[in-house]
C-alpha cells in the first residue's frame, strides 16, 4: 500500500481559475477540492453564477434587468429577480444614510461623463446638458415594494450598481464555493476581493494595498486576509483628462461633477465585498476628512491615501489599524 501513502502525502496546492466579467477579469484560488468536486465543475458553476448576476446588473446588456427597469414607463411597477432587488435595496439604504454622496441613480451622470455604455469623452459636458440630466437623478425618486421586490420606475430612473456589483459577484462567488465545502478561497473580481481560510501550509492569503504615486507603483500594506473582504476605489485607473484636469469616474450626485479633491484612493475592509465596494466608491465622494469622520462613527475599517503635493499620505481609521495589526500577528 506504499502507493497509496504516497499519494496521500502529495503537496496540497493551490488551484487557479480566472476568466473575464464586467468588463474586468474575475480570479479564484483554492486549496482543496472536496470530494466529488472538479475543478472544471466548479468553474462551469462560476461562469452561470456571473452570468446570471450581469444578466441581471449589467447598464451594458440592452436586454438585462436593470437596462429593462431603465427603459420601464412612467409609474411602472418592476419586479426584481433576487440578486438585483438585493442589491438596489442596500444601495438605497447607503445613498440615505450618506446623505445621496452614494446614489444608484447616478447613471445619467455617469454615462453624460463618458464612464458608461456611452463612448468616452475628451471634454467636460455642458452646462446645460446637466442640468437636463440632473432632473433624472436622486434616489428619493425611487420606492420600492418590500411584498413583491418590485421597485417603481419614476420616468427617466436609470439605475446603475457598479459601484457595488463587483463585491457583491465577489461575496455570491465566495458564498458559492463555501456552499460546495471548499474551506479556503480566495476570490478576486477587478481588485476586490475576499478570503477565506488559509494557504496549503497555513499561512494566510495576503493582499498588497499600493501607494499609488506619479509613475512609481509602492507596496504601501500587505494584509494577511482571514474571512474578510477588501475593496478599493480611486481615481488613479478610470478617468479622463482635459487641459490640466483630471475627471474621475466617480460622481458627486449632489453637484453632478466628478469628485475633485486629493483623495487617490480609498480601501475598505469588511466581511462581506458588497459592502466595502460600495463604502469605498461612498468614501471617495464624501473625501478624506467627512468621510472618517463618518467612518468612525460606524467603526469601518478604511484606509484614505490623499494626495499631499508630491506625496501621498494615509489616513488609517481606528478599526483599520486594529484590524490590520490583530491580523498581522501569528
Ligand atoms: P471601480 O468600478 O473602478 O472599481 P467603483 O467601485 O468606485 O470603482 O465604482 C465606480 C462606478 O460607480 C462608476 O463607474 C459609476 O458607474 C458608479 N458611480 C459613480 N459615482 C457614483 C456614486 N456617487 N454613487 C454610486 N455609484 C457611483
Ligand atoms: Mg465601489
Amino acid at each position: 500500500m506504499l502507493w497509496l501513502l504516497a499519494s496521500c502525502e502529495q503537496p496540497r496546492q493551490i488551484h487557479l481559475l480566472s476568466g473575464e466579467t464586467m468588463g474586468t477579469t474575475w480570479s479564484v484560488k483554492v486549496v482543496d477540492l472536496p470530494a466529488g468536486v472538479t475543478l472544471t465543475s466548479v468553474r462551469e458553476d462560476i461562469e452561470l453564477l456571473l452570468e446570471s448576476i450581469n444578466r441581471q446588473m449589467s447598464t451594458y446588456r440592452p436586454d438585462s434587468d436593470i437596462s429593462r427597469f431603465n427603459q420601464a414607463e412612467a409609474g411602472s411597477w418592476q419586479i426584481l429577480p433576487a440578486d438585483f432587488w438585493r442589491v438596489i435595496r442596500y444601495s438605497l439604504q447607503l445613498a440615505e444614510d450618506t446623505d445621496g454622496a452614494f446614489d444608484p441613480t447616478v447613471g445619467p451622470l455617469v454615462n453624460l461623463w463618458g464612464f458608461g455604455p456611452d463612448p468616452k469623452r475628451d471634454k467636460p459636458p455642458l452646462a446645460a446638458e446637466l442640468e437636463a440630466v440632473q432632473a433624472r437623478i436622486g434616489y428619493q425618486r425611487l420606492s420600492w415594494r418590500d411584498a413583491d421586490q418590485a421597485l417603481l420606475q419614476p420616468g427617466g430612473a436609470y439605475v446603475d450598481l457598479s459601484a457595488v456589483a463587483k463585491g457583491y459577484a465577489v461575496d455570491k462567488v465566495a458564498d458559492l464555493l463555501i456552499g460546495l465545502g471548499v474551506e479556503n478561497l480566495l476570490v478576486e473580481i477587478g481588485g476586490e476581493l475576499r478570503a477565506h481560510g488559509a494557504k496549503p501550509a497555513g499561512q494566510p492569503w495576503k493582499v498588497a494595498i499600493e501607494k499609488p504615486l506619479p509613475g512609481v507603483r509602492e507596496v504601501a500594506h500587505i494584509l494577511a486576509m482571514k474571512d474578510i473582504a477588501i475593496a478599493t476605489s480611486g481615481d488613479y485607473r478610470n478617468y479622463f483628462q482635459a487641459g490640466e484636469r483630471r475627471y474621475s469616474h466617480i460622481i458627486d450626485p449632489r453637484s453632478g461633477y466628478p469628485v475633485d479633491h486629493q483623495v487617490v484612493s480609498v480601501s475598505v475592509l469588511h466581511p462581506r465585498c458588497a459592502e466595502a465596494d460600495a463604502l469605498a466608491t461612498a468614501l471617495t465622494v464624501m473625501g478624506a476628512e467627512e468621510g472618517m469622520v463618518w467612518a468612525e462613527a460606524r467603526q469601518l475599517a478604511v484606509l484614505f491615501m490623499v494626495q499631499s503635493g508630491s506625496t501621498v499620505e494615509e489616513f488609517a481609521s481606528s478599526a483599520f489599524r486594529r484590524l490590520v495589526t490583530e491580523e498581522a500577528m501569528p
